[in-house]
């Protein structure tokens, strides 16, 4: 499937679950962060704040346009997330969501049925998610947060905040807002969804040649060759962060996430990729924002030049975080600076013309819910070897092998061995 998505516009079937997110999100946001910040208690992590909309308003609510109750999940912490460690102006985001209440929508583009939205300048993404991502997420946000503090150059997703809308049938509707980790200004020429297993793991390549928006997978990763070009600096802090975040994901129990890996080539630049669907020329009001070049204070971007030189496992700490300014939240991570993205080096850590934008997604599926998965694929298929459950440990080692193992000059010792048993 495709990156771009279909405007959302009043005749759309999803016009009113849009309206009352946004509205929701708006209201919802602007409550909390328009307090005075406190630490958070433990409280905070298991709170949830209900807010009942209508056509009339009322003294808590504004009048709305449709009726419907909204539900802000750990607002505390999330505004924690955003503005301490995730660098987002809180003006900002708001604006970007909800300023014009224009969305474009991805439909479903994995097999859960989740939908996706991009705001209007495709930053964010509204994914939906089931009743039991939902509950596993707000079970593990207390570790999640954790995490995120210590590790403030992490590849897992950003998460910015948790709702659900109900809608007067009773419908309810559990959604995340998370980080798009592709630029709107750049042109991903091909994309990879990554997860170190083989099993259906291939985007049958003729299919490809035709569509060179589809998500490949790690088979089309192997088959054509590709390696991910980075040299001995950035290698050694790509993989101690994964390691990180592997383990994390580990002792949440969580599986079947991936890395996504998004390719620029700078020598193709912009040019063969239109985006003749996209939010670019639907809408004049959805072109991306273009901010003004933020020019880098230059101790931060040397510090985070030397760190990068030394390829300092420190640099992926705390310690090391750099001061925030509000705007351009990206160039605070290691990952994601060099364009939004991160630079391909070749073994002299010099820059190649390739831009990397990656992240790991989808990581709110607990063991248990897996193999549920799994056994109801059994059940179809009885087909014994079709989605080779396996625990948590063992599947971040395989992911976390593979990844390593396809890094310019990774670990030979390493080649997929968790990849291709299926042959
Ligand atoms: P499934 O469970 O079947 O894998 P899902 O509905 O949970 O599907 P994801 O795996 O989260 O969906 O994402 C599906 C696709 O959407 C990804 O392969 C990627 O192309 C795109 N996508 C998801 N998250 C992001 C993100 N943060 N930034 C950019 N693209 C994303
Ligand atoms: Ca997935
Ligand atoms: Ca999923």
């Amino acid at each position: 499937k495709v990156l771009v998505g279909n405007l959302i516009g009043e005749d759309h079937v999803n016009y009113v679950l849009m309206y009352n997110m946004l509205t929701g999100i708006r209201i919802g946001v602007s409550r909390c962060q328009a307090k005075p910040a406190r630490p958070l208690t433990d409280d905070d992590y298991t709170a949830r704040h209900k807010f009942s909309f209508d056509i009339v308003g009322n003294e808590l609510t504004p009048s709305a346009k449709y009726d419907f109750k909204f539900k802000d999940y750990a607002p505390w912490v999330f505004r924690d997330l955003r503005d301490e460690h995730f660098h987002l102006d809180p003006a900002d985001y708001l604006l970007s969501l909800t300023a014009k209440y224009i969305l474009s929508e991805l439909g479903s583009p994995g097999k859960s049925g989740s939908f996706f939205y991009f705001s209007r300048d495709y930053r964010f993404i509204i994914k939906t998610i089931s009743h039991s991502e939902h509950k596993f997420l707000r079970s593990i946000l207390k570790d999640y947060h954790e995490h995120v503090k210590n590790n403030p150059h992490t590849l897992l997703s950003r998460f910015y905040g948790l709702h659900r809308v109900k809608l007067p049938r009773g419908r309810k509707i559990h959604f995340v807002i998370m980080n798009n980790l592709f630029p709107p200004h750049r042109d991903i020429h091909e994309t990879y969804d990554l997860k170190g297993s083989a099993y259906g793991r291939e985007y049958p390549e003729e299919k490809a040649k035709i569509n060179p928006r589809a998500v490949l997978k790690d088979k089309n990763w192997v088959n054509r060759g590709r390696t991910l070009e980075l040299g001995p600096e950035k290698r050694a802090l790509f993989s101690e962060q994964l390691r990180r975040d592997m383990e994390f994901l580990k002792h949440v129990h969580v599986m079947d996430y991936s890395l996504l890996v998004g390719i620029h080539n700078m020598e193709r630049g912009n040019r063969d990729n239109l985006r003749e669907n996209s939010l670019h020329v639907f809408h004049p009001e959805v072109r991306p924002v273009r901010r003004k070049p933020s020019v880098k204070p230059p101790s931060e971007a040397s510090n985070m030049r030397k760190a990068v030189r030394r390829s300092d496992p420190k640099m992926l700490d705390v310690s090391s975080q750099l001061p925030a300014d509000g705007s351009a939240d990206r160039r605070h991570f290691l990952f994601y600076q060099d364009e939004g993205g991160l630079r391909a080096t070749d073994e002299a850590n010099q820059d190649m013309d390739v831009i990397y934008y990656l992240g790991i997604i989808d990581i709110c599926t607990p063991y248990n819910s897996v193999k549920k998965l799994e056994h109801f694929w059994k059940a179809m298929t009885e087909d014994r070897n079709t989605i080779s459950c396996i625990d948590p440990s063992a599947y971040g080692r395989r992911f976390l092998n593979f990844l390593l193992s396809v890094m310019r000059n990774g670990d030979i010792n390493l080649r997929p061995s968790g990849l291709l048993p299926s042959d």
